[in-house]
């Protein structure tokens, strides 16, 4: 199995977390507060979540530490190759942006090293001071020029707020270094934001499902060949697919390069197993999913050893 769309924050259980607690802040108060959802309270109640896993992600050496953890455990869960996201500007506290970047980068590495195939893709934040993106832009553009097992960029967020128009700086900054990305979009707000991210050049769109609703956006997100990221349980826990039959068989139905991922194993209380599961996927399906998936993959070192090995055949 092939995980596209994971957030590193959201993915760690408490039991890990409580690991990194003990671990990196002995001795320091780090108020817990529940990192499962609930089901109850929507998007709102859903982000607070993240709070706890927040706080001890600010170490370079926690945020090192969790990215190996998460990866060996998802890898003992059957996934092949996985790509973790994060953004890094949440993380500071203890260290710059770019010293967590950097971390993540060389955690990275040396479980790419270890046949563990992990890419990380950073990501910007909606709502989100400039500079702080511009930093984070370029941070992207640097490490994955340099091969280090970070490949991509993301911009998640509060869609609803603040629309894609506000960040064109970064899909500029991005697309002009040459790193692929892709966009939280149509998960809180419509089809209208998924075509924005594709004219802004994403390769990927996160979430997406609101196009479900507009044929018109279908068909321009087959055309362009954007690999869609479905997340099944996360989508019907923040209310981004209200009612009906759930839209992956329909992406799939138009020939959309779409996948199926957790978005956050921790905080929906999921893993791909239990969302391929959910969804009764049978066994054709998931030979698209995973081809799918394989494709829509980022350019990078890991995953290229990870084709080579696997020769487009298993799924
Ligand atoms: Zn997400």
């Amino acid at each position: 199995m092939i995980e596209l769309h994971l957030h590193l924050d959201g993915s760690l259980s408490e039991k890990e977390l409580n690991e990194i607690r003990n671990k990196f802040y002995p001795g320091e108060e780090i108020p817990f507060t529940p990192v499962r959802f609930d089901g109850r309270g929507g998007l709102g109640a859903y982000l607070q979540c993240f709070r706890y896993p927040l706080l001890l992600l600010r170490k370079p050496e926690s945020v090192y530490y969790a990215i190996k953890l998460l990866s060996k455990r998802l890898h003992s869960e059957g996934v092949d190759y996985i790509e973790i996201r994060f953004a890094p500007a949440l993380h500071k506290g203890y260290a710059s942006v770019g010293e967590i970047a950097r971390a993540a980068a060389s955690a990275a590495k040396e479980l790419n090293e270890e046949g563990l195939y992990t890419g990380i893709i950073f990501c910007c934040m909606r709502g989100a001071e400039k500079e702080e993106n511009a930093l984070v832009s370029k941070l992207t553009a640097m490490h994955v020029e340099s091969g280090s097992g970070v490949v991509g960029g993301d911009l998640a967020g509060d869609e609803g707020r603040y629309p894609n128009d506000g960040y064109s700086f970064v899909f500029s900054a991005l697309a002009e270094a040459g790193v692929p990305f892709t966009v939280h979009a149509g998960e809180a707000s419509g089809a209208d934001s998924v075509r924005s991210a594709i004219a802004f050049g994403a390769r990927r769109i996160g979430h997406g499902v609101a196009a479900a609703k507009d044929d018109y956006t279908m068909s321009l997100i087959k055309e362009r060949g954007v690999t869609a990221e479905l997340c099944y349980t996360s989508n019907l826990q923040t209310g981004a697919w209200k009612e009906g039959e759930y839209p992956l068989r329909k992406f799939l139905r138009y020939g959309i390069k779409a996948t199926l991922n957790s978005d956050n194993t921790a905080v929906s209380g999921t893993n791909l197993k239990r969302e391929y599961a959910l969804l009764k996927v049978n066994a054709e399906e998931e030979k698209r999913l995973f081809l799918n998936a394989f494709e829509g993959a980022f350019p990078n070192a890991a995953a290229a050893e990870f084709f080579d090995k696997k020769g487009g055949s298993d799924a």
